[in-house]
């Protein structure tokens, strides 16, 4: 054999993770049967098991949105890929698309209808707030898009979007609703069909339990219209659903991408956790988890930053009080007690901590824990 150089070598350790309790806006920490399901030997994407493997996963998933979608999948790669594969897939140049912006990930989602040539228009409020029926109706009728894009829980504010009315709104003037659903798919009640949304996308790290790495991804009857009726080809090959849907499809499948296989093991056995659990038990349990959260934390003195009628169970935003280095705090809690929380991003950055009690974190044992150490590092 050639020799090989020692020059490129950088010797590591063998992984030694610190027990950390991810109470930040994601990555939450999984169910340890969702890593046991994760640490399965792989199969061959297209071996007759793994097919099995993938309906369910599209099954599992039609409950947790409450949809009947026939085209609902898990897209290889984060939230974003599959944020993105809504846009990619649905947007020609030149098409109207119009977001509401009252955080950071309606930014996003400008920015990635703008790379696929949308003429992109948006609307805004305060981070922390949500629009109004009223606003968003007449946001609608005045651009009149062919996409309404609106994030149901801003990670960035803690803030949830109510979506009732919203689609009737919508199909008065010929619009597709679209919607993020990554920091509430199975914490905070969600009926996709019944609110009429045409695509919503999700990340498996929130609260579902899972580890980062797929993004579910759900289309409607008219956003499958769009796509068959495109003009021009997709411009992003990895996330073309023409063709990936020939993979996920029910017919002769072809061969694609290699599926991340391990990946959906497990996120089959977190939709299975959810299923076992009960939908509206599971948003139950996220709501009482928050609800003791937010009274201890009044019981401190601190106060949340978002209204309670639309203030997010699984992600809340915690005002920093005059005088306090949050970031500071944010570190000690990490080096004294292992517990992950965040700072606030863009408009509310230095002005709130960001905690997350989302899917197997969000248990009462938990919350005391955190306000145990939060009540240590800001008073003693
Ligand atoms: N949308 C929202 C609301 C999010 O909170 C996130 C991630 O935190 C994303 C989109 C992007 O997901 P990912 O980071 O998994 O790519």
């Amino acid at each position: 054999m050639p020799t090989v150089s020692e020059k490129y070598l950088k010797k590591v350790d063998q992984l030694d993770l610190p027990p950390r309790l991810l109470l930040g806006p994601g990555p939450s920490n999984a169910h340890p049967r969702v890593l046991a399901a994760l640490a399965m030997p792989p199969i061959g994407h297209l071996d007759p098991k793994y097919l099995e493997i993938m309906e369910e996963v599209k099954d599992l998933l039609r409950y947790t949105w409450q949809t009947s979608n026939e085209f609902t999948i898990s897209a290889s790669g984060t939230g974003s890929a599959a944020m993105e594969a809504t846009l990619a897939n649905t947007v020609e140049p030149g098409d109207v698309v119009l977001i509401g912006i009252n955080g950071y990930f309606g930014h996003r989602l400008v920015d990635m209808a703008s790379r696929y040539g949308a003429d992109v228009r948006t609307f805004s409020t305060d981070w922390g707030k949500a629009f109004t029926l009223e606003e968003i109706t007449a946001a609608v009728a005045e651009h009149e898009p062919k996409v309404l894009g609106l994030v149901h829980a801003e990670t960035s504010t803690g803030a949830r979007q109510p979506l009732e009315g919203v689609s009737e709104v919508c199909q008065k003037h010929g619009s597709m609703l679209l919607i993020d659903t990554v920091t509430s798919l199975s914490g905070v009640p969600l009926f996709l069909d019944e609110w009429g949304v045409d695509m919503a996308y999700s990340g498996t790290q929130k609260a579902l339990a899972c580890p980062p790495g797929l993004g579910p991804l759900t289309l409607g009857p008219r956003a499958l219209e769009a796509l068959n009726n495109r003009k021009t080809p997709v411009k992003n090959w990895y996330l073309d659903m023409s063709m990936i849907s020939k993979y996920w499809g029910t017919g002769k499948r072809v061969y694609h991408h290699t599926a991340p296989v391990n990946m959906n093991y497990a996120l089959r056995e977190a939709l299975m956790l959810v299923v076992e659990e009960g939908l509206e038990n599971r948003w139950q349990r996220h709501q009482d988890v928050a609800n003791l959260f937010w009274e201890g934390l009044a019981d401190m003195g601190l106060k949340c930053y978002v209204d309670k009628e639309i203030r997010l169970p699984t992600l809340t935003t915690v005002c920093i009080p005059d005088g306090v280095d949050g970031a500071a705090v944010a570190k000690q809690l990490m080096a004294d007690y292992n517990i992950e929380i965040a700072g606030g991003l863009g408009d509310l950055a230095g002005k709130v901590w960001r905690v997350g009690l989302m899917g197997h974190n969000a248990r009462a044992e938990n919350v005391m824990l955190l306000l145990a150490a939060l009540k240590k590092v800001l008073f003693s």
